[in-house]
């Protein structure tokens, strides 16, 4: 939960947030869809919809197989176990250094800031794992700082979640004024998902955080359509590198989602044009209830060949896939 004093007007964003849709019967409704809603499981699998109102509003009225539905539908598919479908796909339990601190990586260190997403994946890894119980953000950052403080190799220091910019800004700054006592930082990352599905979180006070930090900043969205990117998204992303960030994007390969050579190729181009560059096309984690979602291997190799030959090389994302314990994420070659 997000809280705010009486005193202070609470930026917009935070009543956007607030204001999600949380009903799939109200989703289907909004799309005219309602002979869908039968088909819904009967509960959430304790990971209940959510999406913001506009990235509804950027769903096509009475399609069933709108890409941006996909993402968010609670689907019965979920409950079809597939062996070898793990609640901890990629290692992260293992992986933990310090509260809310994952370190698998030479030089970089992911920093759970926070557990909370505006918008809820159907297909994430981390819809398993306690994210809420883990965030740096509990106890003031201490125990991530103590951390980072004990292993000055550390030159990049991501943040991640959940989604970090669910925080305020002014929790964020709280965090970025007390790295500044860290000599070793080179470079600040941030994962998020929030400019796509609530680009109102990029606003002035966010901006002028941004633009005041003492790093370079990379900042990795997350979209998997081009429909996700519409004419707010564009101009949230023209602040955002107003300010200084270098954009970059990384998606999931979906099935029926984005899993078609042509659909890739539109997503790389619309990024470019509203300013990002393309960096991983993630191959799904193995997480229970997602396995719908799975593209095969040699499916996905053949995909990346067809965008190979479609497009100039600074537009092609780097096909990967999370392997416990490996060394950085694994680049896909032909079994
Ligand atoms: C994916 C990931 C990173 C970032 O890897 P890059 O290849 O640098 O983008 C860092 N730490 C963890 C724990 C990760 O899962
Ligand atoms: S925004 Fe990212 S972390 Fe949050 S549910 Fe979606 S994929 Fe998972």
């Amino acid at each position: 939960m997000i809280a705010a004093s009486a005193a202070e007007p609470q930026p917009r964003w935070q009543s956007l947030w607030r204001e999600a849709i949380t009903d799939a019967g109200a989703l289907l409704e909004q799309l005219g869809l309602t002979c869908l809603a039968r088909q819904l499981p009967a509960d959430d699998a304790g990971f209940p919809l959510r999406v913001p109102r506009g990235f509804a509003a950027r769903m096509r009225k009475g399609d069933p197989r709108d890409p941006l539905l996909l993402q968010v539908l609670p689907q019965l598919l979920e409950r079809t176990a597939r062996p070898g479908d793990l609640l901890d796909p990629v290692g992260d339990v293992a992986a933990r250094a310090a509260t809310g601190v994952i370190h698998k990586y030479r030089g970089r260190a992911l920093l759970i800031a926070s557990g909370a997403c505006a918008v809820h994946c159907r297909y994430c890894f981390r819809r398993h794992f306690p994210y809420a119980d883990e965030t740096a953000a509990a106890g003031h950052w201490q125990g991530a700082l103590d951390w980072l403080r004990a292993h000055p190799e550390i030159d990049e220091l991501i943040l991640s979640g959940g989604d970090p910019l669910s925080l305020s800004t002014a929790k964020l700054a709280e965090l970025t004024d007390a790295l500044r006592a860290l000599p070793q930082l080179r470079r600040l990352r941030i994962h998020t998902r929030l400019p796509v599905v609530l680009p109102e979180r990029v606003d002035g006070e966010l901006c002028r955080w941004l633009a005041a930090l003492p790093w370079p900043v990379a900042l990795v969205l997350h979209a998997n359509h081009a429909n996700e990117l519409d004419a707010a998204v564009a101009a949230a992303c023209a602040r955002l590198r107003a300010a200084g960030a270098h954009l970059l994007n990384q998606s999931v390969l979906l099935r029926h989602v984005n899993d078609d050579a042509a659909i890739l190729a539109a997503l790389s181009a619309r990024l470019f044009a509203v300013g990002v560059l393309p960096y991983y096309l993630h191959q799904l984690d193995r997480v229970r209830g997602a396995g719908h979602f799975a593209v095969g291997d040699a499916r996905a190799l053949a995909l990346a060949a067809e965008l190979r030959a479609r497009l100039p090389g600074y537009l092609l994302p780097r096909l990967v896939r999370e392997e416990p314990g490996a060394p950085s994420k694994t680049a896909l070659c032909t079994p």
